[in-house]
């Protein structure tokens, strides 16, 4: 199941990027000089998605000579396919629309959703700058308006949020000629002299080379492609290889700067969905709420959790099962509610009229199945389950879901001038980081929207830093 979500998301990246292909990167795909052996530059930036493409095009506009390096064929990462929004405070939209959600408002919800683990000093350089984000934005030609429910977020007037995003950076990246950009061509090892990062070896299709930079800017992103990495700090999510992320988070730049002793935090608090299914994710919702919610069953058709628990507590117990899959099932009631129409509509749901039929179409053995769906609409339970649902009113959906990572919320230690810190808490000289490849902002939870503004703040403090001003 995998590789079909990777390749919906790929096909999704490949269509949008190439309709807007910049005249950098075309450049630089047909003029890369082959392979010199040493090129120098004043800024490296490792990873093309939101938080290299805002650092390469700050440290540009501070005039350094900037070399970003993406190993895809395309830029964009999964900023590109984020959907959500972005999250700011005490903006002009806000007032427009006579909502409050001030600084404060805004670094108090981001501490409570990480359970007060969050860096507190990081989270107010986040939340302060984030109307200055907005502004920025908006000078690209993005044009946001509040989203409908939530007072923290904002979404594009109209159309993708993340390809937006990212057609607007790679435009203002093509205003500067002392940016250049390589594509295909990814960073492999950090070199460092006398205690400080000078450069990165890298790869393209003709073999290694060095580029030697003044600072490096580290902005490969997450874990998202990269479930050994995920597990390793997180074992009870092993057996879960599903994936909400785009192929290039892979955790490289997490490993480089490990390799050179900067230290991490929050690593035990990676974001997963429990039901996930190619290129969405099927809220819980479908199997928890009270009185009409569906169940959860496994390979056998009998249930193995209580389906009301916490996401993240459901992670482990779908990981768990053979093949490491749930099959969600519910009825039509659900299938009436928004969250219900959603997953028979985008997880592409099975339906059939009758229990036997489903399990039937599911690959399940019918009479487990119906016996499962009997019992629990018997009320019959042994996981602690609190409030119950039922499965009675045809048509019944079903589908198979896996584990999913959707974000990672840890990272490399940072500090205020987006320094990669050592494990003493040190700044690691010479070496930059910015985006998801950091840990500090989430603790043990993310406000949406939180990220792509992140990317905003830190890759402008970043590139102004890695450029010498
Ligand atoms: P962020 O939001 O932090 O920018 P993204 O996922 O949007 O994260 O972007 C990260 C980008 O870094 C992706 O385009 C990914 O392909 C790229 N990347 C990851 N590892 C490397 C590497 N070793 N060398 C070059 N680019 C990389």
């Amino acid at each position: 199941m995998k590789k079909v979500l990777i390749l919906a998301l790929v096909v999704l990246m490949t269509v949008s990027v190439f309709a807007g292909c910049t005249k950098t990167e075309t450049q630089t795909n047909n003029d890369t000089p082959k392979n010199e052996d040493v090129v120098t530059t004043d800024v490296l930036v490792i990873g093309g998605g939101g938080a290299g493409l805002v650092s390469a095009i700050t440290a540009a506009e501070n005039g350094a000579n900037v070399i970003l390096v993406e190993k895809m064929p395309m830029l964009g990462g999964n900023t590109m396919i984020s959907a959500t929004g972005i999250t700011a405070s005490d903006t002009k939209i806000h007032e427009a629309a006579g909502i409050t959600f001030t600084v404060q408002d805004h670094i108090d919800r981001t501490m409570k959703e990480g359970k007060d683990l969050p860096n507190l000093e990081l989270v107010t350089i986040l939340a302060e700058n984030s109307n200055a984000g907005i502004e920025w934005l908006t000078s690209l030609g993005l044009e946001y308006k509040m989203h409908a429910t939530e007072e923290w977020t904002l979404v594009p007037v109209e159309g993708h949020f993340g390809s937006l995003m990212i057609s607007a950076y790679k435009k203002e990246a093509e205003k500067y000629s002392n940016l250049e950009i390589r594509l295909n061509t990814k960073g492999t090892e950090l070199i460092v002299e006398d205690g400080k990062v000078v450069g990165a070896i890298v790869e393209d299709k003709n073999g290694a080379y060095t580029i030697k930079a003044n600072a490096v800017i580290l902005a490969t992103g997450g874990l998202g492609n990269a479930p050994d990495v995920i597990a390793e700090y997180n074992p009870k999510y092993a057996g879960g290889t599903g994936t909400m992320s785009t192929a290039g988070a892979t955790g490289d730049g997490l490993k480089m700067a490990t390799a050179i002793g900067a230290g991490v935090v929050d690593m035990e608090h990676h974001m997963m969905r429990p039901l996930a299914t190619p290129g969405y994710w099927i809220r819980e919702t479908v199997v928890s709420d009270e009185n009409i919610g569906g169940i959860l069953v496994n390979k056998s058709a009998v249930r193995f959790t209580n389906e009301t628990a916490h996401r993240w507590d459901m992670v482990p117990e779908v990981a768990k099962q053979e093949g490491g899959v749930a099959y969600v099932i519910f009825d039509a009631d659900v299938a009436e509610t928004g969250n219900g129409k959603a997953a028979v509509d985008k997880a592409k749901m099975i339906s059939a009229d009758t229990i036997e039929e489903l399990a039937t179409k599911l690959g399940l053995d019918p009479a487990a199945l119906v016996a499962t769906v009997e019992a629990y609409n018997n009320g019959e339970d042994e996981f602690g389950r609190k409030t119950m649902g039922k499965v009675t009113t045809a048509p019944f959906y079903g589908v198979e879901a896996e584990v999913a990572s959707h974000f990672t919320m840890g990272g490399l230690a940072f500090n205020k001038n987006t320094e990669i810190l050592d494990t003493d808490g040190n700044p690691i000289p010479g070496l930059y980081g910015v985006g998801e490849v950091l840990g500090g902002l989430y603790g043990a939870g993310r406000v949406y929207g939180n990220d792509t503004m992140g990317n905003v703040v830190f890759g402008k403090i970043a590139g102004k830093n890695a450029a010498g001003k």
